[in-house]
């Protein structure tokens, strides 16, 4: 492909993805293909001629999309969002244009620094406490990784060498060292509440240590970690001969928005200064930017790390999560190896930030470029704006489930723009509840008009709606409600509930 092919294809892709965002609403938002449809429509080999962009874009249309399901339909009830904007696009468009590997600061110094800089406004913006500004006496900073589970391995490993380091500090020499290294390796222990996101339960897959969920009461109508659970988790880990060196908390649990009790965690950190402590705040964290959620951050600074996913609720495209750490030279002392070939005076003097000490990867793409494009682009107002609308029309929602008691139930406290609800069977115990739930969740997704999530808590069957997309309004919520009005009717007719 020439410039002037480039030209005339890139135009072209342009439109036909304004005209994808601009018709979204009418799409089912499921797709309705079968497994392996491609397979049947699609060459088994790759083509021995090139063919024009206009032959490529015309099998977008008629294979690409109809097995898409639409995550940016603002009738994308489901999971948790994963919001596309224009200039999050653009970003993508810059990065892909000026494509390296950017794994040290020489590689391509604007991606570092711009990074860096993005980072710190992101950093301010969410009120995060100091010590996470790259400028912060601790040595603190934000990166950008692909995901949440990536930046909580990351984390993990940080933790657990800093660990084993500490417990071999007064060893006399490397073999002592080692031996205590080696003893006590095999008792590592990452702790988190059972509503944590799995990816704390993965990270101890790949970091090799063991991993012990803390089973959490339901208080004050959510399912938040409280500082007396886990320090009588700590202690029992401790008490069985293991060494807890790191856990999660989190800023809006997966199944029902939860958020911890930062407050009380902050004192457990004060008694177990070794344990590192992350807080996952992948999809919630972008509530941040709103005043009254600030109040969330105080006592962070006791806090060893931080995550939020820019890519769920921050207008930011797929993929981008932003991890803070208050201390850089625990990632750097963990992941830090400096082959020949990677040497060069910046580097060697100390003068710069090389993004590779911080991650699993050695490249990475210029992910700096969309965040700064959606920043400018909404700036701070626009991103609360988005946040503002997103609660609004959820509280819309949670207000209709409310309005039909006989109907529906509301399983936790909703927040951030996340409904949990179970529908209520005419007669009959928690089991017939749950089928019932069930059945009308999985009538919902298979009309496809809007597409929704479960979850099962506590042994509870329940319904998540979120409503965090960027194009969502008022009506489609009104929608979603009637969707689940009729579907619960038309089965209750039935009679078997
Ligand atoms: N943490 C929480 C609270 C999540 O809800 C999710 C996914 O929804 C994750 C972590 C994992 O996110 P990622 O896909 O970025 O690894």
């Amino acid at each position: 492909m020439d410039s002037s092919q480039f030209r005339a294809a890139a135009h072209a892709a342009i439109d036909q993805v304004i005209d994808y965002y601009e018709n979204i609403e009418s799409q089912r938002v499921v797709s309705a293909v079968q497994p392996g449809y491609l397979r049947e429509i699609i060459p088994t080999t790759a083509p021995e001629q090139g063919e024009p962009w206009n032959a490529i874009q015309n099998d977008i249309t008629e294979h690409i999309i109809p097995g898409l399901t639409h995550w940016q339909s603002p009738n994308f009830l489901a999971f948790f969002p994963a919001n596309s904007t224009y200039p999050g696009i653009l970003g993508e468009l810059y990065s892909a244009a000026f494509t390296s590997a950017n794994f040290n600061w020489l590689c391509s110094p604007a991606a570092t620094e711009l990074e860096t800089i993005v980072l710190d406004w992101l950093c301010k913006l969410l009120s995060l406490p100091a010590c996470y500004l790259s400028t912060s006496s601790s040595g603190g900073g934000g990166v950008i990784q692909g995901s949440a589970s990536e930046a909580i391995v990351t984390v993990m490993v940080a933790a657990r060498d800093r660990y084993l380091r500490r417990l071999a500090k007064d060893a006399k020499d490397d073999k002592e060292r080692e031996k205590i290294i080696d003893e006590k390796r095999g008792k590592l222990v990452a702790l988190c509440s059972d509503q944590s996101h799995s990816s704390t339960q993965k990270g101890c897959l790949i970091a090799g240590t063991k991993y012990r969920a803390i089973k959490v009461p339901r208080s004050s109508g959510n399912y938040g970690l409280t500082g007396a659970t886990l320090r009588a988790a700590l202690e029992a880990a401790k008490k069985d001969g293991l060494e807890p060196f790191y856990t999660t908390v989190t800023l809006g649990t997966t199944s029902t928005c939860a958020v911890d009790e930062f407050k009380e965690i902050a004192e457990v950190a004060r008694d177990w200064p070794e344990l590192w402590i992350h807080v996952d705040a992948a999809y919630a964290g972008a509530a941040l930017v709103r005043e009254e959620f600030q109040y969330l951050t105080e006592g962070m600074e006791r806090f060893d790390s931080f995550n939020m996913n820019m890519h769920k609720w921050l207008l930011t495209n797929f993929d981008c999560s932003c991890l803070f750490v208050k201390e850089r030279k625990h990632l750097l002392d963990a992941l830090s190896i400096t082959p020949s070939y990677l040497r060069n005076e910046f580097s060697e003097r100390g003068l710069v930030t090389d993004y590779r000490d911080w991650q699993i990867p050695l490249g990475r793409r210029f992910r700096a470029l969309k965040i700064w494009f959606v920043m400018r682009t909404y700036g701070a107002e626009g991103l609360r704006n988005h946040i503002g609308n997103c609660l609004e029309v959820g509280k819309v929602f949670e207000n209709l489930i409310r309005g039909r008691e006989d109907l529906f139930t509301v399983f936790t406290t909703p927040s951030f723009g996340l409904t949990v609800f179970t529908v209520n069977p005419i007669t009959g115990d928690q089991k017939a509840r749950n089928n019932l739930t069930k059945e009308v969740y999985e009538a919902v997704n298979a009309d496809g008009e809007i597409f929704i999530t479960s979850t099962i808590v506590d042994g509870t069957y329940a319904i998540r709606v979120v409503s965090g997309n960027p194009r969502i309004e008022r009506r489609h919520l009104e929608r979603a409600f009637e969707i689940l009005v009729e579907k619960t009717n038309e089965i209750k007719a039935k009679g078997a509930h």
